[in-house]
């Protein structure tokens, strides 16, 4: 039995696909002491690990004061998050030892931590994975795009803080690629290859492990039988970029009042009757339990949010992909090229688009044979049990 280490920020998305792995783990012997904020410690507790937390709204603050419109904007909320991760992490293990970390590829400073404690590292990439000449081309985008006036403060506020965080914590980061993907000598990656964007381009230290879905252990209030047989198209936004009342209603107009029954899960941004007036076929709420929901869908409208898309695709579901932000608008394009759904702009977006992309996507069989062939890929993959597979062969080459 070994101790691990797992670090993680407070965003749904990059933990859910942990929790399949965590309970792998333990049940083939390992602890594991993970960290998160305290919204998750019931879903994580439940994995048999034992969880403890940092500051979820100072982590939160931190990461916002970076700045959100540019990529290297986000790169310096994270390094300004070392300052709330770093101390608490370091305080709550004091005198305890730990065989190897396993952190997410993006929150949680799991690479400096990794320095830090000197232990092994095996990075979990939530996302489609990035090589450093992949992600360098994305970051020089920003300096060509955006005026050097602008460029200057962010790049010089990089150093400045790349500087702060290397003295106090007596640490190497040679780049933000380090930062923002923290590459370790092992990345789980919870797609496949066939999904992945230029999967070719990857080492043997990356491991497509394919999507890590497993049921959910929390109960959500969601009556199912008001669904059952009725095979339901499902809305969502996911958890962060959710706050679309003008979207919501403009679902409301496309699909309000027809034969369809539609789902829509609004996020905890908003209030269910700030939407006004709900047609008649439309179960709106706050949460639902998606992977359930999906089971019984026939087309899901999704923000393309790494795991919305991987679980509809999971279960057999063609997707109309509507981007808002960060991996999403790639993810959407990838969903295209597999021939799995179509991509909306949500700028435009007008109800009789929406409708006619529905009925686009319901009427054409080649939508759900290519979500069929994917499926195929993802199932064959192995998700949580290969991940734990390839942690354990890790562990061998390490000598743990
Ligand atoms: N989710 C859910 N119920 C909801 C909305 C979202 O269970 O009503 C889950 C969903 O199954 C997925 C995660 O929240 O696992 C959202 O992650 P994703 O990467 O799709 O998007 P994000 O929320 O990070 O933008």
């Amino acid at each position: 039995m070994a101790r691990v280490l797992f670090i993680n920020g407070g965003a749904e998305g990059h933990i859910n696909p942990t929790l399949g792995v965590v309970q792998e783990l333990i049940s083939r012997g390992e602890e594991v002491v993970y960290f998160s904020i305290e919204a998750f410690r019931e879903r994580i507790e439940k994995t048999g690990a034992s969880v403890r937390t940092f500051d979820d709204q100072k982590f939160i603050q931190a990461f916002i004061s970076g700045g959100r419109d540019y990529l290297l904007e986000r790169i310096n909320g994270l390094l300004l998050t070392a300052d709330i991760v770093i101390p608490s992490v370091l305080e709550q293990i004091k005198g305890e030892h730990f065989d190897y970390i396993i952190h997410d590829s993006m929150f949680g400073c799991g690479r400096l931590l990794a320095q830090i404690l000197k232990l092994p590292a095996i990075n979990s990439c939530t996302s489609f994975a990035q090589t450093k000449a992949s992600f360098d081309q994305m970051l020089e985008q920003f300096s060509i795009q955006v005026p050097a006036e602008m460029v200057k403060p962010i790049s010089d506020k990089f150093q400045s803080l790349t500087v702060m965080v290397k003295e106090k914590y007596d640490v190497e980061i040679h780049s933000p690629y380090e930062v923002f993907c923290n590459p370790a000598p092992l990345t789980i990656v919870y797609t496949t290859k066939e999904f992945q964007p230029n999967g070719e381009a990857f080492d043997q230290t990356y491991k497509f492990v394919g999507p890590s879905i497993s049921s959910r252990t929390t109960q959500e209030n969601f009556d199912f039988t008001a669904i059952k047989g009725k095979n339901p198209i499902y809305i969502s936004l996911g958890t962060v970029f959710n706050q679309a009342i003008d979207f919501y209603k403009l679902c409301f107009e496309a699909l309000g009042n027809t034969d369809h029954t539609i789902v829509m899960s609004i996020g905890n941004k908003i209030q269910i009757s700030d939407l006004g007036e709900i047609p008649k076929n439309f179960i709106v709420k706050n949460y639902v339990p998606q992977t359930d929901v999906l089971q019984n869908t026939t087309l899901f409208i999704t923000h393309g949010g790494m795991n919305s898309t991987h679980e509809g695709l999971y279960y057999g579901v063609p997707l109309i992909v509507i981007p808002q932000s960060a991996d999403q608008p790639i993810i959407a394009g990838q969903v295209a090229n597999i021939g799995a759904g179509i991509k909306l702009q949500m700028q435009s977006l007008t109800a009789n688009q929406l409708r006619e992309a529905v009925e686009h996507v319901l009427s054409h069989s080649s939508f759900k044979e290519a979500v069929a062939n994917m499926r195929e890929s993802f199932r064959k993959s192995g998700g949580y049990q290969q991940a734990v597979d390839e942690i354990f062969e890790f562990k061998s080459q390490v000598h743990i």
